[in-house]
């Protein structure tokens, strides 16, 4: 029942509207984008844990993989 994970992500800068494909990497997530079409430097979102999932088509790859946001959040310790 695994679904295959996709590396490819679109990213729209919000500035000038450049969308980009991106691959993405798999074991970290990516804070910091910088647009090829206005040098503007995208950061992720509050909230989201990367570009791709503030300004990409699909989300990152452990976002798809585990179903949840969040995914580079270091979990809260208990207590
Ligand atoms: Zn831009």
């Amino acid at each position: 029942m695994r679904r295959p994970v996709i590396l490819e992500s679109t990213v729209t800068c919000p500035a000038c509207g450049t969308a980009t494909a991106e691959t993405m990497p798999t074991d970290a997530c990516q804070f910091f984008y910088d647009c090829a079409g206005c040098g503007t430097l995208l950061r992720s979102k509050p909230g989201d844990c990367c570009v791709f999932c503030s300004y990409g088509t699909v989300p990152c790859p452990p976002v798809q993989a585990d179903g949840k946001l969040g995914c580079c959040a270091p979990p809260k310790p208990e207590g």
